[in-house]
């Protein structure tokens, strides 16, 4: 016959609990460039004040389904491109303009990711606010002292007027005090380019004009070897309620009709022809496909790869 007793189990390791997450880069091949996705860090968003046109019980009740509050933790997501011949970032994260803890990871995450914010050729924005370009510059210090700084002219026209804040909505006002900061080095050293059309920067990467959210607010398209890649910048802050209700705003849009417009034809156009989508506010890494779902359409995160 057995007996059982209870014997105290001794405890070897009693090691505490680390609390960091993983270094935040994710990487995939797309022809013969190599995408890095990167995190700059993740913001608590509070949405059901934010979102337009969406009830609040409405929007508590997607959250909800999708196990998320209604002030969830939203990523900031940049994208670094190497072609080979030019390294080129999308969007240079927050900085310290959130404050303290709360992004600015880019530049520990460029150097998990195996390179250095000084070997960055060109820093292409989607548009100028500060989850975009705040991490261009820390204490008037440029972090890319290398780079070529991209942004399309309207916004650049827009956020570095300061005869534009006093017209501005009170929630905008903050970006232009911001904005003159963050460009400074990169203007004072000449490395500040804006562009007017849609034509290539650099081989395999050109914009795309998609007014709304910002007057200038761009995608870039990465094309190699057939494959493509779209970074869409702010088309998403809510992806839970906005994918499959593409006409629900963020207060944070310059003109919010246009907007929405553009989130319409840009997730209809990745939907028809199925390449990868990256975007600033989707989970990280933030990258995958669009599919029609319903009367609206569906995010498909993409799957777990080696990166090769
Ligand atoms: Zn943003």
């Amino acid at each position: 016959m057995l007996l059982w007793s209870v014997v105290a189990i001794p405890a070897h390791a009693g090691a505490p609990q680390v609390g960091a997450q993983a270094p935040g880069y994710y990487r995939m091949k797309l022809g013969k460039f190599e995408i890095t996705a990167l995190s700059d860090g993740t913001v608590n968003v509070p949405i059901s004040k934010l979102l337009k046109h969406a009830l609040h019980e409405h929007i508590a009740s997607v959250q909800a389904r999708n196990y998320q509050s209604t002030q969830p933790e939203t990523s900031v997501n940049a994208f670094l491109v190497n072609t080979g011949q030019h390294l080129v970032l999308v969007d240079a994260g927050a900085g310290s303009l959130f404050g303290p803890g709360v992004g600015g990871k880019l530049p520990d995450n460029i150097r998990a990711a195996g390179y250095q914010p000084e070997q960055i050729d060109a820093v292409l924005l989607t548009h100028i606010h500060v989850d975009h370009s705040g991490g261009l510059a820390v204490d008037g210090k440029a972090i890319f002292p290398n780079a070529v700084v991209y942004v399309d002219r309207r916004d650049a026209e827009f956020w570095l007027n300061p005869a534009n804040a006093a017209r501005a909505a009170s929630g905008q006002r903050h970006n232009f005090a911001q904005a003159e900061a963050v460009f400074a080095p990169y203007l004072k050293a000449d490395k500040v380019r804006s562009f007017d059309d849609e034509h290539e920067l650099f081989p395999g990467i050109r914009p795309l004009r998609m007014p709304g959210h910002t007057p200038g607010h761009t995608f870039y398209e990465i094309s190699s070897e057939g494959q493509r890649l779209q970074l869409w910048g702010d088309t998403i802050h809510a992806q839970h309620l906005q994918f499959p209700e593409p006409g629900v705003a963020i207060d944070f849009d310059v003109d919010s009709t246009a907007a929405v417009k553009m989130r319409k034809r840009a997730m209809a156009d990745a939907a028809a022809k199925g390449y990868w989508v990256g975007a600033a506010h989707i989970s990280f890494p933030g990258i995958g496909h669009v599919r029609r779902e319903g009367k609206g359409f569906a995010w498909v995160p993409a799957e777990y790869s080696m990166g090769r």
